[in-house]
């Protein structure tokens, strides 16, 4: 059959459509209690009758909207009320169990008053599972707005006055607070993270906001706000000028959004990443280009402070053999004691400890003049050369040490260290030198 063209549908067409496709329609009467149903198909040839008793049909109909008939919703308060008279299109969503069925089917429900509302007639359509999907991601979605939007409200700047907006309801609910915007604003300052105080009022302020959002235009930043807890977390600030044809009219929507699940994971992804970029993989103390800012931030620092600062340099005596004898995976877990012992010793030392390359470390000891530092890495030549490694049980470390001068520069301070850990070397390992 050749399909019809748009211009031939005529009303008949559509209401024929109408009736070859709803899954049931069914006319009440409140006034007697009853209903007849014009046609069940489907999960409603079980759930309707032929014709029944219209309280009944609500109780079945709203118990499965609450899934319990204890709390009754006051949209349905209505329908069960045999004088109550409801005149405009009602149209939900509901989830209806079959006695003998566990899956439940979801339904639109769509009550058209007629007969002057005298009467109604309930069209119910059951949504096929394609379509039950996408609605419980709809719901999902709802809920995840419910959830995330802790605030919103109305603000007119040039009346100066704020309403509030249920956005829990999903609805256009409108309360006055009475509360002016320019006192709102000096309220919720206070619940701002302290060092966010300033941004917020100089982005709430009535004149930044006429002045940079033309009509239609949202936009947010983030900072921490105190939640009903009394705790910080992070929010989204939202504001969104209405949209407008009256260049005078300055009205906006303003929404909180709870950020902080997100933005907590963020940080700690950030933090992550910093921290890779920072660290040795191997052994997790700095790596090369960290311990080497490191070493030139000491030594700017040292050039206009007189607090003291020394570096020292590490090389593991004979690593070489190490790797000859015994394999590189060995090499590899000696190498990671090595640095596990190096940063136990200088946590509470106040020094940083860094992987220069292959078995050589630096450690940048802070508050630390050139006896103390000896002193130091006396007491670590002394724990390496003690302590038993897996598989190869000893090998001792060569040590330099320098104090940095107020007029060092970066080349002489690392010169006078590697020739002091090389004049460990040549007087036979396992020492200590101080240039
Ligand atoms: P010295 O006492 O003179 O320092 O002798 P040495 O054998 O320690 O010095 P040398 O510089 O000749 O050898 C260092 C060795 O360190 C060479 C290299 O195979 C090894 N090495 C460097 N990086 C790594 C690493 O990441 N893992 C392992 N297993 N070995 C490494
Ligand atoms: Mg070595
Ligand atoms: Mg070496």
């Amino acid at each position: 059959m050749a399909s019809k063209s748009l211009y031939d549908f005529t009303v008949n067409d559509v209401a024929g459509l109408f009736l070859d496709t709803a899954d049931a329609i069914v006319v009440v009467d409140p006034a007697i209690d009853a209903y007849k149903s014009i046609i069940r198909r489907g999960m409603f040839e079980t759930f309707l009758k032929e014709s029944g008793i219209y309280h009944d049909l609500i109780l079945d109909l709203w118990f499965h909207f609450n899934d319990s008939n204890e709390k009754v919703a006051g949209d349905y308060q209505i329908f069960a009320d045999s004088t109550g008279v409801f005149k405009t299109k009602y149209s939900r969503r509901l989830r209806l169990v079959l006695e003998d069925e566990k899956v439940s089917h979801l339904v639109q429900l769509t009550v058209y008053p007629f007969d002057n509302a005298s009467k109604y007639i309930f069209v119910m359509d059951e949504f096929d599972d394609n379509e039950s999907l996408q609605e419980s991601l709809t719901t999902k979605k709802i809920n995840t707005i419910q959830n995330t939007y802790l605030f919103s409200m109305y603000i007119d700047l040039v009346a100066d006055t704020t309403s509030s907006i249920n956005v829990t309801e999903i609805s256009d609910d409108v309360v006055n607070y009475n509360l002016k915007y320019s006192d709102w604003r000096m309220m919720i300052v206070n619940m701002i993270w302290p060092e966010d105080q300033e941004q917020f009022l100089r982005r709430t302020d009535p004149e930044y906001l006429k002045k940079n959002f033309t009509p239609g235009r949202t936009s947010s930043y983030d900072c921490m706000m105190r939640n009903l807890e009394g705790n910080f977390i992070w929010v989204k600030l939202i504001f969104s000028r209405a949209q407008t044809y009256n260049d005078d009219d300055y009205r906006f929507v303003f929404m909180v959004q709870d950020i902080n699940d997100k933005s907590m994971e963020l940080m700690s992804t950030l933090q992550k990443y910093e921290e890779k970029a920072i660290k040795d993989p191997l052994t997790g103390v700095l790596n090369h280009g960290e311990i080497e800012t490191q070493l030139n931030n000491a030594i700017t620092r040292r050039q206009s402070s007189d607090d003291p600062v020394s570096v020292m340099m590490l090389d593991l005596d004979h690593f070489k053999q190490v790797n000859d004898n015994y394999g590189h995976a060995v090499g590899d877990v000696t190498l990671k004691h090595f640095a596990k012992l190096l940063m136990d010793a200088s946590v509470e030392e106040k020094a940083l400890v860094g992987r220069w390359g292959g078995e050589e470390f630096v450690i940048v000891c802070r508050e630390k003049n050139a006896e103390e530092a000896s002193a130091m890495a006396e007491n670590l030549r002394q724990k390496v050369e003690a302590y038993q490694f897996p598989d190869i049980y000893h090998i001792t470390c060569s040590i330099g040490v320098t104090e940095l001068k107020a007029d060092d520069e970066f080349k002489e301070a690392f010169n006078r260290l590697d020739k002091a850990m090389y004049a460990s070397k040549h007087n036979g390992r396992n020492k200590v030198t101080l240039l």
